[in-house]
């Protein structure tokens, strides 16, 4: 049961409260955090975001931060109809969605000319892929379009079930987990239409192609190909309609999923891959190599066949090692395990080299051939944090990447606002805060990092191994915080580690990883239950307080909604004032306070910094507004 997004973008402007009598308040709870009585406490935090969730109501703000808790059920609430409804409407006007903050951002996009990101972060099956998906559906109704502009919408929305296809799988917490990490680039010209886009991705976890985890499937799209593929295909590629004769697709002993049909996702792929403009080449060239050498490592005559290789160099690459000596080059057999190991690597690295080319193939098919300047709305979706019971080399990659992407988010939030009101001179009460840099450069450090470590073992094949490896770790790591090995532990904590295993506390928990074999093959199977109207108050809490959320609705609460430079400021606001229009003599920040007090502002609503005007509330500025328009 994990679910608790954060949709992030630094760019949206701050809500109002606007729920209506007390009696609607109790029980709905309160739309913005921020405007929150007992504020500070975690439990009228935890309060209001479980009141909401009963009634249906999953998402809350932070002031500029979208918070949102995976209902699991359909809720009705991503119509076109509710897009027409928060389209173009004033974000505080209306209840928090994920659609006032894609249209929020859209028509800032727009109105400033400048790139936008919305960063979705949240542990495994919090929903963020979903919610990527719905603000690429908010932009593919909502934007202005033309018959040729269909074509570009229609396969930027298209391009989300191919990439899944390939790139997602059924895991522990997720039937549908992304195993790679996405962002999304739809760049709009000047009239804010979708004229194209671009995509980057991530990481895939290629090790899902030789070994599933009890309860885990291999990729999407070996399912479909089996259970959906056309008689033809299947027998062209030499495959039988049947999972259970393939090693690579059983490991998990899960090929069946109920809330998953396989035969129909075919058909929507293969649709979206026309859709495209895959030729029919190019689809073959895709399941040749996605799938033949990852289905039939046996098969290797037919394998050759068709990857196009000589049967002999295939043959001869998977069972021997070639060692240069004095110019001379001598084979020397693998065992049956090396051989092993070999083929699966082959099949990895083709599965990763099929996938780096559907991601260029499907920017091919985005791009934009007009050269003007487009602006950008970025969308960045990766895999979530995990935990299973054990954890190897991919959920260390993917604990890292979200370790970075909460880096990023204290970075854009916490850190630069609290900055930002000390440099330009204004009273602030440090909130303090836990900042994850010292877990990031744990693993990322030059030299010293686990990663560069990693990297120097790797370099001594034959002499280094899975426990030299940790051996180096601990001699480097010794004391660190946030590192513990069984040899390193306290007595108490020793009980708890296997002499294989190195603990890390991440921001979001501990997670014992196990150097053993890399592609460790054990599992017991923890128990992943996705329920719909449970609200599991010790996970949601757990991940309120990992994701510093109270941190943030301090930072927000005392903070100010609103910053201008004065110069800014005074061009926008100063026909609202007769000492300002048309000409100021005087300083900007003279201005400024000259405008401000003509306008009536009250000591508490705002502060004078070196550079810019801090305003604390959106309402001050509303009403600015409004009297501008009068
Ligand atoms: P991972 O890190 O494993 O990729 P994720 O955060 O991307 O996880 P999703 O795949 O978006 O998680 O969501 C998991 C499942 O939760 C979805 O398949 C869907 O069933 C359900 N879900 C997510 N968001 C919503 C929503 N807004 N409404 C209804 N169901 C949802
Ligand atoms: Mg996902």
């Amino acid at each position: 049961l994990k679910y608790f997004t954060v949709n992030l973008s630094p760019n949206v402007r701050i809500l109002q409260d606007m729920e209506g009598s007390l009696t609607a308040r109790d029980r709905v709870g309160i739309q913005d955090f921020v405007l929150l009585d007992a504020y500070t406490s975690e439990t009228a935090f935890m309060d209001n975001l479980r009141k909401r969730f009963n009634e249906n109501l999953i998402y809350t703000y932070i002031g500029t931060l979208l918070v949102s808790v995976n209902p699991y059920k359909e809720l009705g609430i991503y119509t076109k109809k509710q897009m027409d409804i928060y389209m173009g409407v004033n974000f505080f006007e209306l209840p928090p969605h994920i659609f006032a903050l894609a249209d929020n951002v859209y028509r800032t996009m727009i109105s400033e000319t400048n790139n936008h990101f919305i960063l979705i972060s949240g542990e495994s099956g919090a929903g963020k892929t979903e919610a990527s998906k719905t603000v690429l559906q908010f932009y593919a109704v909502c934007c202005p379009s033309t018959r040729l502009l269909d074509n570009v919408r229609d396969r930027l929305l298209l391009s989300n079930p191919v990439l899944e296809a390939f790139g997602n799988a059924k895991t522990l917490k997720n039937d549908n987990s992304s195993r790679f990490g996405k962002y999304m680039d739809i760049q709009f010209d000047h009239q804010g239409a979708a004229v194209g886009g671009h995509i980057l991705s991530y990481l895939l976890e290629k090790s899902r192609v030789v070994h599933q985890n009890r309860g885990e499937r291999n990729f999407h799209i070996f399912y479909q190909l089996v259970e959906g593929g056309e008689d033809e295909l299947l027998r062209w590629l030499g495959l039988e309609r049947n999972c259970q004769k393939y090693r690579y697709l059983i490991q998990g002993e899960c090929a069946k999923v109920s809330s998953i049909n396989d035969k129909s996702d075919w058909k929507t792929v293969q649709k979206a891959l026309t859709i495209i403009e895959f030729s029919e080449k190019d689809i073959e060239f895709c399941f040749v190599f996605a799938t033949h050498f990852s289905l039939f490592p046996f098969f290797i005559i037919y394998s050759c066949q068709l990857l196009g290789i000589p049967l002999n160099m295939l043959q001869e690459g998977l069972t021997h090692r070639k060692i240069e000596a004095k110019a001379e080059e001598v084979l020397s057999p693998f065992t049956a395990e090396h051989a092993k190991y070999a083929r699966d690597a082959l099949a990895k690295a083709i599965y990763g080299r099929t996938f780096s080319w559907l991601v260029n193939k499907i920017n091919e098919s985005l791009a934009n051939k007009d050269s003007t300047r487009k602006t950008v709305i970025g969308l960045l979706d990766i895999y979530g944090f995990e935990v299973f019971d054990v954890n190897s080399f991919e959920q260390f990659c993917i604990n890292f990447c979200n370790e970075k992407l909460q880096q990023l988010f204290i970075q854009l939030t916490l850190k630069s606002e609290q900055e930002e009101y000390e440099m330009e001179g204004i009273e602030w009460e440090p909130v303090p805060y836990f900042n994850n840099k010292i877990i990031c450069d744990l693993v990322e450090e030059k030299h010293r990092g686990i990663i560069s470590i990693l990297d120097e073992e790797c370099l001594r094949p034959g002499e280094a191994t899975d426990f030299t490896f940790l051996e180096k770790l601990e001699e480097k790591m010794c004391g660190h915080p946030h590192f513990v090995t069984h040899k390193l532990a306290d007595p108490k904590t020793r009980k708890t580690l296997e002499r294989g295993d190195f603990r890390l506390l991440h921001y979001a928990g501990e997670v014992t990883y196990s150097v053993v074999g890399k592609f460790h093959l054990m599992q017991t199977v923890s128990l992943s239950l996705h329920t719909s109207d449970h609200f599991d108050d010790v996970m949601v809490r757990h991940q309120v307080k990992y994701l510093g959320l109270m941190e943030h609705l301090r930072v927000r609460r005392a903070g100010f909604a609103y910053r201008r430079r004065y110069e800014v400021f005074l061009k926008r606001y100063k026909a609202l004032c007769p000492d300002t229009w048309p000409h100021w003599k005087g300083t900007p920040a003279e201005g400024v306070q000259r405008l401000i007090k003509h306008l009536g502002y009250k000591p508490d609503e705002y502060k004078m910094g070196r550079t810019k005007i801090f305003i604390r509330h959106p309402r001050t500025l509303f009403a600015t507004e409004d009297a501008f328009e009068i």
